[in-house]
């Protein structure tokens, strides 16, 4: 196949690309740095019938282990961008717009910076921004204004918030890439971020899961009532284990990666967990981590 722009590779190994460290090759894996090039790739895409899916932080996904057909987009370096909109320092409040491939991560530490109020929220949430708005993960969605979308044929959109109506652990997203969004916090002083930060972080250490490679939390919590990390605590499943895949000790709700665990062992366990769960509270779980490809073999 002759078509391989410049920030393309071929059967890329997706494990080197989720924090679960699980994940056969993607058939494309493009890395565009710049709005031209995704767009360029896209259009491309679309032209030769592929599949196209998107892989942010890889930090809520699992990936089959027989990898992923067609063409997986990760956004590159000129994606990581922050800019302020609004530099008047004695605002009550401040714009920032910022590229959808920033890690989360570093926006937090931006924000303890300059004094991005509420970034505490998300504090400690491995991945990128586009992945953190498309789940929204810890509800970053009400500290967001806006969000450009690039489509399937390399369009691009800016959407107000509301019309992606954030809820529980999801968005409303329309077909496409999200490239950018811009973010509204309060102006806070530098030392309260920091303290904010620091705080949510030292919780996160002492009661999660950080040190094996994982997911995050493998199930969302059921309406009402109980956790799904107690749940599954109350089942007795804390420890539980299909091949390298383990119910982490320390916290019901994720699933770790004791070293060789393929996406299989992952699969297997969640449903075991699920069963065991619906038998003895009557809650069926429903999974939190997003499944990334389908069985297909690599062509030679
Ligand atoms: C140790 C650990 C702790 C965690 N703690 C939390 C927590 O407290 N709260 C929480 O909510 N989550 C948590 N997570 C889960 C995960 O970090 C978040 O959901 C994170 O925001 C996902 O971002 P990502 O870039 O890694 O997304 P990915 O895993 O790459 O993708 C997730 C989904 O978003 C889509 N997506 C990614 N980027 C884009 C884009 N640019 N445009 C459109 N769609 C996109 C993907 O297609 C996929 O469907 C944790 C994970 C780990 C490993």
């Amino acid at each position: 196949m002759p078509w391989q722009p410049s920030c393309v590779q071929r059967n890329a190994p997706l494990a080197d690309h989720t924090s679960f460290r699980i994940g056969g090759p993607a058939e494309w894996f493009a890395e565009p740095s710049t709005l031209e090039e995704l767009a360029s790739v896209l259009r491309d895409a679309e032209r030769l019938g592929w599949p196209v899916s998107i892989l942010g932080g890889g930090t809520n996904t699992l990936a089959s282990d027989r990898g992923v057909r067609g063409l997986v987009v990760h956004l590159g370096r000129g994606f990581r961008t922050a800019e302020v909109l609004d530099p008047d320092v004695d605002a009550p409040e401040v714009r920032v717009r910022c590229g959808a491939g920033l890690l989360t991560q570093r926006l937090v530490s931006l924000g303890a910076r300059h004094g991005w109020g509420e970034l505490d929220t998300v504090a400690g949430v491995p991945g990128q921004l586009g992945g953190a708005i498309a789940m929204n993960a810890q509800d970053i969605g009400r500290l967001v204004e806006a969000v450009t979308i690039v489509s399937a044929r390399g369009d691009v959109t800016e959407l107000p918030a509301p019309s992606l109506r954030f809820g529980y652990r999801s968005t409303r997203l329309p077909r496409g890439i999200v490239t950018g969004a811009v973010l509204r916090f309060p102006r806070v002083s530098p030392a309260e971020a920091t303290e904010r930060i620091r705080r949510v972080l030292q919780y996160r250490n002492s009661t999660q899961e950080v040190r094996l490679p994982s997911a995050g939390c493998a199930f969302i919590n059921p309406p009402g009532g109980l956790g799904a990390g107690r749940l599954i605590d109350l089942a007795g499943l804390k420890g539980a284990r299909i091949g390298d895949a383990q119910v982490s000790a320390r916290h019901g709700n994720f699933i770790v990666n004791l070293g060789q665990a393929s996406c299989d062992h992952v699969l297997a366990l969640m449903e075991h967990v699920q069963r065991r769960v619906a038998g003895q509270f009557g809650i069926v779980l429903q999974p939190e981590v997003r499944l990334l490809g389908e069985a297909w073999s690599a062509p030679s």
